[in-house]
């Protein structure tokens, strides 16, 4: 292996540092043999390392490659990959060379991918011969075979080999470890304008068609770098484990671009938080070391139906801070998270943001280490950020104690700056609902003492007799009664109310319950924690909660099953589980 590269390609105080070479080659001036990546592979104990030095050589070998693919400046590429480090080296290879990356998360089925990839137009896809998840192996090449028959843009097909099977290859695909390696481990950092394309990305898709949001070069990685730092506390030498995919905003912010701008040792979670068993997150925890642990409430709640014995097992005096995203977390999850996961000592920042802002926007840090977190609650604005609550007339509400449309009033470095394609789509949802605000879509409340507490999305918000109800509050109460899981609130609507509500839960692992015991159970704790009026009409029982396949109820769906609007289910592309709603539309039980 040629080892003269690095100081060839950036010198001390060359011109070419003025480069975006932010992620890889400042670090590899000085310390090459840190570690960048753990890759946590599927099976446990299998982690693979890699070092800024051999990152870098990666991504300009794939850097190369695709430029000799005819990848030009100005390009998107689709990446359709687990995380792993050649996905990693994929997007930052896009980003050296000048194009720009569209990363679709590796579950989505032929139809979703093949959408995503014509609205971006690319020529080029990346992906894997097959995944591993969970013990099991998933055909990825396959659903990009099928993808790519609707997709005339396409001209090849980069294929790395994840497994040791071989897979059919036709004439457009490319053997990416074959070929890359007949590239040199140079290649020239193209410069940008900071308000170049970095890249493209298509949100949950929670409350309709999932919309191809543009984040720029130089304030979104600014962005990510300073939340990474500062809300997580993140200091040199840490090990920053963050479980979500890369195919999410998440994985994009905070397991790729932030940690590594900040010359961080970053976590790629290829497996699920139940494999081979419940203790997976913990035993990781111990085996690698994690500082900072970034999750999703949804997997908090899945594992704290099993009982603490999961985590307790392991050892996790590494951790110093517990992150939350994607949901509000409710009171009962969040508890579980602090005194059980972090046996009480470490913080936990629920962080409230959007694929829409690039980067964290309310969390309860930065501010003084010792300053205090209230459960639940995202808290403190970010520097720089300034939120505003709206009421129906567009009014702010200047005093505290108030609740209304959350909006942002003036720009920050890291907000998206159109949809692909569609910018009147992307004025018309952000900037037209509140002339002069950015308009978020959710809710929120600031308390008495200036605090932000995110109540759901306003197109949830349920009108009970002029009462307006989080989704939030009335699940974190429903959620907080022994027997229940997790649940959903929706409202339907009722002729003399305006709405009701209905609520649909889960029930926790081995829970035997009268039926008519919970519904009593479940009316008098809503009666009592939120008021009268608030108490659901209708309670049903399900196995599971129609989700995104990055773990965000859709409510809209439950809305419409409930509506009896069943072939109006509008956009499903993005739903994880299609016998979750099949289940609700059949085999109800409906207890009151
Ligand atoms: P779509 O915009 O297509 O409907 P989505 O909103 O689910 O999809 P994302 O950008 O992935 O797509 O999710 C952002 C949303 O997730 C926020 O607007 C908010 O509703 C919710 N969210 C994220 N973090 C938090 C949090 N800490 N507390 C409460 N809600 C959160
Ligand atoms: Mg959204």
């Amino acid at each position: 292996m040629r080892q003269d590269w690095i100081p060839l390609n950036c010198g001390e105080n060359g011109v070419k540092n003025k480069w975006k070479v932010n992620c890889l080659d400042r670090h590899v001036q000085t310390c090459p043999e840190r570690v960048a990546l753990i890759w946590e592979r599927d099976e446990p104990g299998t982690e693979v390392k890699i070092t800024y030095r051999q990152l870098l050589e990666l991504t300009c070998r794939l850097g190369n490659l695709l430029k000799r693919q005819g990848v030009r400046r100005g390009d998107c590429v689709t990446i359709y990959m687990p995380p792993c480090p050649l996905a990693v080296a994929s997007m930052l290879a896009c980003a050296r060379i000048g194009a720009a990356h569209n990363v679709v998360f590796a579950g989505f089925s032929s139809e979703a991918l093949a959408d995503r990839i014509r609205d971006a137009q690319s020529s080029t896809v990346i992906t894997v011969n097959q995944g591993v998840r969970g013990g099991k192996v998933v055909d990825l090449k396959r659903t990009v075979d099928q993808a790519v028959q609707n997709c005339p843009s396409v001209q090849q097909v980069l294929v790395a080999m994840r497994t040791e099977n071989t897979v059919a290859m036709t004439d457009r695909d490319v053997p990416l470890e074959e070929e890359m390696m007949k590239e040199d481990v140079v290649c020239e950092p193209v410069a940008m304008d900071s308000e170049d394309v970095l890249f493209l990305l298509y949100t949950s898709g929670s409350t309709g068609k999932p919309k191809g949001l543009v984040h720029t070069q130089a304030g979104y990685l600014l962005y990510t770098s300073l939340t990474h730092r500062y809300v997580f506390n993140y200091h040199d030498g840490d090990v920053f484990g963050c479980v979500a995919d890369i195919g999410w905003i998440t994985g994009h912010s905070y397991i790729v671009y932030g940690p590594l701008c900040n010359g961080g040792t970053t976590v790629l979670f290829e497996s699920t938080p139940v494999y081979p068993n419940p203790g997976r997150y913990w035993e990781m925890v111990e085996r690698l070391g994690i500082n900072q642990f970034y999750g999703a409430p949804t997997a908090i709640r899945l594992l704290l139906k099993y009982g603490d014995e999961w985590v307790q097992n392991y050892n996790r005096s590494s951790l110093k801070t517990l992150g939350s995203v994607g949901e509000p977390i409710n009171t009962e999850a969040w508890e579980w998270y602090h005194r059980v996961v972090g046996d009480g000592r470490c913080p936990v920042v629920d962080t409230w943001w959007q694929t829409e802002t690039g980067g964290i926007c309310i969390a309860p840090r930065p501010s003084d280490p010792e300053a205090e977190i209230v459960p639940g609650m995202a808290m403190r604005p970010f520097y720089g950020i300034k939120p505003a609550l709206l009421d129906t007339e567009g009014e702010v509400l200047s005093s505290n104690d108030s609740t209304g449309a959350l909006c942002i009033s003036q720009a920050w470095p890291g907000m998206a700056r159109t949809i692909h394609n569609h910018h009147q789509r992307f004025t018309e949802t952000y900037f037209h609902p509140y002339p002069g605000f950015f308009f978020t879509g959710d809710g929120a409340h600031r308390s008495k003492e200036g605090y932000y507490q995110i109540v759901g999305r306003l197109d949830d918000v349920i009108n009970v007799s002029g009462h307006r109800l989080g989704t939030a509050e009335l699940e974190d109460v429903v959620n907080q009664c022994p027997g229940v899981a997790e649940s959903a609130a929706i409202g339907y609507s009722h002729d003399i109310k305006g709405e009701g509500v209905y609520v649909f839960v889960v029930l926790k692992k081995a829970v035997m319950v009268e039926e008519d015991v919970l519904a009593q159970q479940l009316r008098e704790m809503v009666s009592r924690s939120i008021a009268k009026y608030a108490c659901p009409d209708f309670i049903q029982v399900v196995r599971c909660l129609p989700k995104t396949r990055s773990g965000k109820i859709m409510r809209r769906v439950l809305r419409k099953v409930v509506e009896r609007n069943t072939d109006e289910l509008g956009d499903l592309s993005t739903l994880d589980d299609p016998d979750s709603v099949h289940e609700v539309i059949s085999g109800h039980r409906r207890l009151c």
